[in-house]
């Protein structure tokens, strides 16, 4: 079955003052043994393409295999991605970022 789940890293994500707004719930289920990178995702790319309110990195058995560390630091300008778990779930190759 597939469960709806948020990595909670171990040091807190940083602080960004009061009135941050809370993260925007995820889009969709994730299987087993996948889950989001609890951290707010602004644009993907260099060229800042729109990434839709809920979709965050995903992570494998909580660890984050992708060579680049955020979406908007990705230099993937390919606009394919990557099917993982059996493909359910479509990702950027560079950076995670949910793209199903
Ligand atoms: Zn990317």
């Amino acid at each position: 079955m597939s469960t709806l789940a948020l990595h909670t890293p171990k040091k807190p994500v940083e602080y960004a003052g009061p009135g941050t707004p809370a993260l925007p719930a995820p889009l969709r289920e994730l299987p087993a043994g996948l889950s989001y990178r609890a951290e707010r995702v602004a644009h993907h790319g260099l060229h800042r393409e729109y990434v839709v309110p809920g979709r965050f990195v995903v992570l494998i058995g909580g660890e984050s295999p992708w060579a680049t560390a955020r979406p908007e630091e990705c230099l993937d300008t390919s606009g394919q991605g990557v099917w993982i778990a059996d493909y359910e779930v479509l990702v950027c190759l560079s950076c995670g970022l949910d793209c199903t």
